[in-house]
């Protein structure tokens, strides 16, 4: 699927080739580097099996994977919605692919005009592959039904980062800024196919990284302001897990997509 797009990693070999080869290396890593590191895999053999020296060789072996592995970043531009669900899928751009259960991708009307941008998966939603399940998801599809929206009809949720970033101590956490680079180009792609009238930042971690403004710049700074993104009215408000923790912010929340209702009608 990769070579199909054009995209993957570019191999320089070390040492010419050998007849053979190949099936040493299938038989030393399980069979799982072919897959994705067949020309390399067969230039690092050649020395290594000349020189006799099978466990230097397996060593360089999972080296080189692991090097794939972490750099495999695939470009996203130009694919279309079931190719590129199936490339977060696969996906090992960032290290939260290493703990993730499932890739969040989104979820919703593929037509919709209103998306809704969340910061990226807990732990339910590692669990069931969707974005916003749980109490804040509930308390989402409320705001959407305030707006006469619902999943699935006319709106389409999505996340900065598609895997659960999580603490060591088990805990969900924000996305760090290396996580968050490595995994927007997805979100950018799904908003150019979506093309939404309005985009709604759930939260500053999607609001900063939708607008390109430093991490600690405070959300309430932000709502009240109608943004722009690649020529696209986009309103920030708070994320519904701090709703929950805060109640008496929904007023504050409710003018907000308020906001967007008016900037849905101008430009819709
Ligand atoms: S968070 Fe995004 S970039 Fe990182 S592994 Fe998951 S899909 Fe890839």
């Amino acid at each position: 699927m990769l070579a199909e797009m054009g995209v993957g990693p570019v191999w320089t070999a070390r040492h010419a080739s050998a007849p053979g080869v190949d099936a040493r290396v299938d038989q030393l890593a399980g069979g799982e580097v072919d897959s994705i590191a067949g020309p390399a895999h067969a230039a690092v053999a050649t020395a290594e099996v000349a020189a006799g020296s099978v466990a230097g060789f397996a060593a360089e072996v999972a080296t080189d994977y692991a090097t794939v592995a972490v750099s495999r970043q695939a470009s996203p531009a130009g694919l279309d919605w079931a190719a590129l669900q199936q490339a977060v899928a696969g996906c090992t751009a960032c290290g939260l692919c290493s703990t993730r259960k499932n890739t969040v991708f989104g979820v919703g009307d593929r037509k919709a005009s209103w998306l809704f941008v969340g910061e990226g998966p807990g732990r339910q939603e590692d669990l069931q592959g969707e974005p916003f399940v749980g109490p804040a998801g509930q308390l989402l599809d409320n705001m959407l039904k305030a707006l006469g929206l619902q999943r699935g009809g006319n709106a389409y949720i999505a996340n900065i980062v598609k895997c659960r970033p999580a603490a060591a101590d088990g805990r969900d956490r924000p996305p760090s800024e290396e996580e968050i680079a490595a995994c927007l180009p997805f979100l950018e792609r799904q908003v150019e196919l979506l093309q939404p009238t309005v985009i709604v930042a759930l939260g500053k971690v999607a609001a900063v990284s939708l607008l390109g403004l430093p991490a600690d710049t405070p959300v309430g700074s932000l709502r009240g302001t109608l943004h722009s993104y690649r020529d696209r009215p986009l309103v920030v408000t708070y994320h519904p897990a701090y709703l929950l923790r805060q109640p008496a912010d929904k007023a504050k929340a409710w003018r907000d997509l308020c906001m967007a209702l008016t900037a849905h009608a101008a430009a819709g």
